[in-house]
């Protein structure tokens, strides 16, 4: 196992392309091993002022630079995040828990991203379209919107990051970037690679601190026009109504209850893999992580014993082990909440077939681990099929019918991710119709998503915004419609056309 370490003890705010220091500090600590890495920031709400000061002077030259330009930075971004790709992953693992492939696969989701969005920077189309009047021309083109916020969780520190600042610079716009506290190193090592990228100073600001201190001041800063959001539906929630308030434009990407269904015509082994990958990967921290298999009652039996002979090889550890398939939990908050519903599924009468308990003895004396949990005979209605618990807790609910399947996934107050396990071609078209998530899976986990597609979900889990893929411009842009009168003359719309 390496242990890499950082070249600062503690992380400083990077505002207008300088590295400002910050008296109050608290320690981030590793979730594998109980100990501190390094000491972040907490900052006051002057700070977030005097980063949007200099994002704001900045952005006004930034927009005038041709978007192709603009997308050269962002190659040379992907690139150096391409040579520190095993270093990021590193430190990703330390701070974040996840297991070493993961992190890999996450930093890759970033690097991926900087490339895609670079390409932007040669389209960022808009139309051009017959205007109904003669010698008219009309067009739209997308704008920069000016200073946005981007405000972003412990469970992807890196890629949602890129998800969100990638299309708002090539974009034009300027960034006010506040990530999560448990896990700010991600945000430190990226600002460097701006730094060294030579992006201009002001277009990425970085500023540690607590949300409802910092995230705070954010969502009511008159200059932000833009908050774009990734976090827990309390949270997204608040941000919206205070945004609302203010007319500022909002993007949420929040919880998820999703389900892998599995029928009875279904490859059982595959089923199984799937479920393992997505329940189990990142320790269910995964905002599309299955936490409800829906089984056919014909194959649940046999579902289930194969499930549980999966899961006994699971092994649980400091994820920077390469042996090791789950790690840690983010913080004693997590244990606590997913030991909450543990209680609650036993009240609801539900059967415990594995875990339910938190991992003290040993190697997982110091961090915070979870043993993956399987509980079965679970109904639809049930707490713990209804709402987001965050950790490896999977909920076996057993129905008669293909209808049935896709009514019991519905049912919930998310709609972020859901999958389907069947080998019959006129199921998987009615589920990928039927199934009212903003993600679906045909013979694959929950998980999984790649960057040029949009991301995100209905219902409950956002309000109708998406990050990555082209959709993710949306965000960051204002569309301007252009009509250039060459007549001559003065021709007014819809009144001095020839019929
Ligand atoms: P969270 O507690 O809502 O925090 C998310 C971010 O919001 C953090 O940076 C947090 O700051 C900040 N924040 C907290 N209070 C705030 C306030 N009053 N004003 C402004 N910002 C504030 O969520 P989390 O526990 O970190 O993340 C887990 C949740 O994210 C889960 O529900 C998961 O499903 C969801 N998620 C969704 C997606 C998706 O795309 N749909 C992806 C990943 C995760 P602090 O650093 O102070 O906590």
């Amino acid at each position: 196992m390496t242990a890499l370490s950082l070249d600062v003890q503690k992380l400083s705010n990077y505002i207008n392309g300088e590295w400002v220091e910050v008296n109050n500090t608290t320690a981030v600590i590793n979730p594998a091993t109980g100990e501190e890495i390094v000491q972040v920031p907490l900052s006051e709400a002057e700070s977030v002022d005097a980063a949007v000061q200099a994002a704001k002077k900045a952005q006004k030259d930034w927009a005038l630079v041709p978007a192709p330009q603009r997308a050269e930075v962002l190659y040379r971004i992907g690139y150096m995040m391409k040579e520190r790709k095993e270093r990021l992953s590193q430190l990703l693992t330390m701070e974040n828990g996840k297991v070493i492939e993961e992190a890999r696969g996450e930093v890759q989701e970033g690097i991926d991203m900087a490339f895609y969005m670079a390409g932007e920077g040669r389209r960022l189309f808009g139309q051009t379209t017959p205007a109904e009047l003669k010698d008219k021309f009309a067009m739209s083109q997308r704008c920069p919107v000016g200073v946005v916020g981007i405000i972003t969780p412990w469970n992807f520190p890196i890629a949602i990051a890129t998800w969100k600042s990638f299309p708002a610079i090539v974009s034009g716009n300027a960034v006010i970037w506040k990530p999560a506290t448990e896990t700010p190193i991600m945000a430190y090592e990226l600002a460097k690679i701006f730094e060294e990228a030579g992006l201009p100073k002001g277009i990425v600001n970085v500023i540690f601190g607590k949300g409802s201190v910092v995230g705070d001041a954010m969502v009511h800063h008159d200059d932000i026009r833009v908050i774009s959001f990734t976090g827990s539906n309390d949270t997204g929630r608040n941000i919206a109504s205070e945004c609302g308030k203010q007319l500022k434009k909002v993007s949420l990407e929040m919880g998820g209850k999703n389900a892998v269904i599995v029928m009875d015509d279904a490859d059982l082994d595959l089923a199984v893999e799937g479920i393992l990958w997505s329940a189990f990967g990142t320790s269910g921290q995964r905002c599309t992580a299955c936490s409800r298999v829906i089984v056919h009652e014909k194959v649940k039996q046999t579902l289930e014993e194969r499930l549980l002979a999966a899961m006994d090889g699971l092994s649980i550890g400091n994820g920077l082990d390469e042996s090791i398939k789950v790690g840690p939990i983010i913080n004693q908050a997590g244990i606590d909440k997913i030991k909450r519903y543990i209680e609650i599924g036993k009240e609801e009468g539900a059967r415990l077939l594995a875990g339910g308990y938190e991992l003290t003895e040993g190697d997982h004396q110091k961090g915070y681990y979870f043993a993956p949990t399987l509980f079965t005979d679970v109904s639809a209605e049930m707490r713990i099929a209804q709402e987001e618990i965050f950790g490896p807790v999977v909920s076996l609910i057993s129905v008669k019918s293909f209808e049935e399947a896709i009514d019991v996934n519905n049912g919930v107050t998310y709609g972020l991710s859901s999958s389907i396990f069947t080998n019959d071609v006129n199921r998987v078209f009615k589920a990928q119709r039927d199934l009212d998530t903003g993600i679906v899976y045909v013979n694959a986990g929950t998980t999984g998503a790649e960057i040029h597609l949009p991301f995100g979900g209905t219902k409950g889990t956002g309000n109708g915004h998406r990050d990555s893929g082209i959709q993710a411009l949306d965000v960051f842009t204002e569309w301007k419609a252009i009509y250039v009168d060459y007549s001559g003359k003065l021709q007014r719309a819809q009144i001095d056309v020839e019929s």
